[in-house]
């Protein structure tokens, strides 16, 4: 195969491009693996907005500032 210098030009030009496409793509991968990770341990308190640990299979915890109630999953009838 032989490549032209117009085609190796290309390829110059493209590969960073396809590098920085891949790498934006495993840095969102992983951004979501670590949001995840942290909703599954800590809750926000539809409130005030603290982050605050929370235990696996609680359905309703206190926020330790504003002692809101906060519903896992969100709350159906407020959204
Ligand atoms: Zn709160």
């Amino acid at each position: 195969m032989i490549l032209s210098l117009s085609q190796l030009l290309v390829a110059i030009v493209t590969l960073p491009f396809l590098w920085i496409l891949v790498d934006w793509l495993f840095s969102r991968l992983a951004e979501r693996r670590t949001q995840r990770r942290r909703q599954r341990v800590a809750r926000e308190c539809h409130l005030c907005g603290k982050h605050y640990p929370e235990g696996r299979r609680v359905k309703i915890s206190t926020c330790p500032d504003c002692d809101a109630l906060n519903v896992r999953g969100g709350h159906r009838k407020l959204g």
